[in-house]
């Protein structure tokens, strides 16, 4: 089949990718010209495991094109996807300017029977916003009578296991009322849908509706756990026995009640916001929602409180060692990354940082540019030197195992502050390292 997908972000190029490799032509429409030059010369933007590999293989068979030509877009696919960002307007409502604008485009330019598939994260009602945008243009133009759907068909990719998650869903949620769409997406999705049936079709707006309460759930699990954590913290109580107790319970799981500093990313922060506001617009007060995203604001100062009690409320002056910059393993992203608050609040205080992460280096040099208090390092060991005590603010597998008495022979302080809970609490204090993580202080 034929598919166009408008955005080359996360989701746009990863899913772009796994239906060309499934055998689809597909062409990627960006506005940002340097993106797509880069991609032209088989240079990825980001960093997903596996990506890489299916993008220059389809690109070499060519079922896999770039362009910031629009119109090649429009003109090439049955099925157009819009995978463009929702980002938090000023109040937190979804911004759905690039939304509308691809609608806008895809109305102008069509000539023949489209089926429009808004797969970015919009709140309910938007694909009824599409639908009327594009209705908008076709009526100003001679061929108003040309067919066209328009469908919601939300993602649940994970940063980090994007391909593998777009290549072997959950679940392929379709919102439709159309039984000839319904086919077309049963066509286009055949591939993943094969072993079992793994489409669950419904309305448009439940469909829209499905992929905010999937992920402001998992947003309140985090913070649920994070709370508890922090009474655990006071009371004297090891959140790790906690988590490992209830999980065993299977209407609560392992899954997502792992304590931390916080949930970030492109994702959860602006979701959860986004369906605030919602209620908000309907006069409806998400009470819980509103709680989830406090407990996450403060959740990212815990790490930073303990640091500044162990000295003495004075940090000027002192360097840290930090792992981890991306919000979460296996990425380069560092939206809403637990790490930069820590970051950017340590600097406040004149202290600096030494920092190290397997893949988002590059992203952090983008984000803060030079400046004297943040040293880039090549190597995780290399971020010690001269430092006075290691953070770790990301759960990367390389941070799982260190050398303790190396970290320990090179802190000033031999201490480490560890957001992520990755560390044996006894053994540490073997090692003679001081050890301070997030709901374990009855073992530190
Ligand atoms: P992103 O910011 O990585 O990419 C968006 C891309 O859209 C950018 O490359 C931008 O240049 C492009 N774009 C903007 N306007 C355009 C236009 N008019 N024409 C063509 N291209 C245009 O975003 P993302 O992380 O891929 O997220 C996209 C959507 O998917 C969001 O709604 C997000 O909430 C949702 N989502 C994201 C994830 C994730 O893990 N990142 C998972 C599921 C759903």
């Amino acid at each position: 089949m034929k598919a166009t997908v408008f955005g080359t972000g996360y989701v746009g190029l990863v899913q772009a990718a796994v239906m060309a490799a499934s055998g689809h032509e597909v062409v990627c429409v960006d506005k940002d010209a340097e993106k797509i030059a880069k991609l032209e010369q088989g240079i990825i933007p980001i960093f997903e495991p596996g990506l890489e590999e299916i993008v220059l293989t389809n690109r070499k068979n060519g079922r896999l094109r770039f362009t910031t030509d629009p119109e090649v877009g429009v003109s090439h696919g049955l099925v157009q996807f819009i995978a463009v960002g929702t980002p938090p307007d000023e109040d937190g409502a979804a911004d759905l300017k690039y939304v509308l604008a691809v609608a806008d485009t895809i109305g102008s330019l069509m000539s023949e029977k489209r089926i429009v598939v808004v797969k970015s994260t919009v709140p309910v009602g938007t694909c009824d916003q599409v639908k009327r945008t594009i209705e908008a243009r076709l009526s100003k133009r001679e061929r108003s009578h040309i067919p066209f759907d328009v469908a919601s068909n939300p993602e649940f990719l994970k940063e980090g296991s994007a391909v593998s998650d777009c290549l072997k869903p959950d679940r392929i949620i379709l919102g439709t009322a159309s039984s000839e769409t319904e086919a077309i997406m049963r066509e286009l999705y055949m591939p993943q849908n094969r072993n079992h049936e793994k489409m669950i079709v419904m309305d448009v707006r439940s469909a829209e509706m499905t992929k905010y309460a999937a992920n402001t759930l998992l947003a309140t699990k985090i913070s649920f756990i994070n709370e508890i954590a922090n009474l655990a913290d006071i009371l004297g109580a090891d959140i790790e026995m906690v988590r490992k107790g209830i999980g065993s319970d299977p209407r609560i799981g392992y899954h997502f009640i792992y304590a931390g500093i916080g949930y970030g990313g492109s994702c959860f922060p602006k979701d959860v916001q986004a369906l605030i506001r919602t209620g908000d617009q309907q006069k409806y007060d998400m009470h819980l929602l509103k709680a989830v995203e406090a407990r996450n604001a403060t959740q990212k100062r815990v790490l930073l409180d303990k640091i500044l009690r162990y000295f003495d409320g004075n940090v000027e002056g002192r360097t840290f060692a930090l792992w981890g910059l991306s919000f979460k393993p296996n990425t380069d992203d560092m939206r809403e990354a637990p790490s930069r608050a820590i970051m950017e609040s340590l600097w406040e205080k004149g202290a600096r940082i030494r920092a190290y992460d397997p893949k988002a280096m590059d992203e952090c040099r983008r984000i803060y540019g030079d400046r004297e208090d943040l040293i880039l390092v090549e190597q995780q060991e290399d971020a010690l030197d001269n430092a006075d005590a290691l953070i770790v603010a990301t759960e990367w597998k390389s941070f799982s195992a260190p050398d303790f008495d190396e970290i320990a022979a090179k802190l000033k302080s031999p201490v480490i502050f560890d957001g992520r809970n990755l560390y044996d609490p006894h053994q540490l204090k073997r090692h003679g390292l001081d050890y301070f993580a997030i709901g374990r202080n009855g073992l530190t």
